[in-house]
């Protein structure tokens, strides 16, 4: 899809580029293949935010990973985080003893994932470490949240594309941008 589509006309500016996105993941999938050497990691997409960046993420590291899925709710409609993590779809299998990386699409205020963290801690896990695609550290409320694999730094706004929804339109955007103030102060 080009930039001159019909679903771009909301955006205020894109902000990181599909050859941007494409680039940072490969070198991600290269960074966990080293760091996991010898494992074979289990590999968590939280739905459906990081559908996409999972399904480009795992194809780019050469381990013998397995792939699970896990659905929280998140904003709904709104764009401001309620604080409350509500599991809807939980793992299919045991992490019991297993090196789990929590693939995330974007960190805000960090309460999701610092409660997932901990959920999947208590489970049994050896190791777990997250991947983000988006970090919003200005806007960071859990300070001792330790996000491992960052793709990209972006500032206070919100935005959609590649996986990320406003009232579950606009996944399908090749690249990121920031969703015109417009749209949902209607
Ligand atoms: P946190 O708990 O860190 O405040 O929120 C994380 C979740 O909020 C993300 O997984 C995502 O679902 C949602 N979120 C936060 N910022 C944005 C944004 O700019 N755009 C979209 N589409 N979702 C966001």
């Amino acid at each position: 899809m080009e930039q001159s589509a019909k679903i771009y006309r909301d955006l205020d500016r894109i902000l990181v580029t599909k050859e941007e996105i494409a680039k940072k993941v490969k070198e991600l999938g290269q960074q966990i293949t080293r760091d996991y050497e010898g494992k074979q990691p289990v590999l968590v997409c939280i739905l459906k935010g990081a559908a996409i960046f999972f399904s480009d993420l795992i194809r780019e590291i050469d381990l013998p990973l397995t792939a699970d899925f896990m659905a929280i709710s998140s904003y709904g409609s709104a764009t401001k985080t309620s604080g409350v993590v509500r599991v809807l779809k939980d793992l299919d299998h045991d992490i019991l003893g297993k090196d789990v990386i929590i693939v995330e699409d974007i960190v805000d205020t960090g309460v999701t994932l610092s409660y997932l963290r901990s959920m999947l801690l208590h489970r049994g896990a050896a190791s777990i470490k997250v991947a983000a695609l988006l970090d919003k550290t200005a806007r960071r409320q859990v300070t001792d949240l330790l996000v491992d694999y960052v793709c990209f730094d972006i500032p206070d706004a919100f935005v959609v594309g590649y996986g990320l929804d406003y009232a579950q339109v606009y996944r399908n955007l090749p690249d990121i941008g920031v969703l015109s103030p417009g749209i949902y102060e209607k």
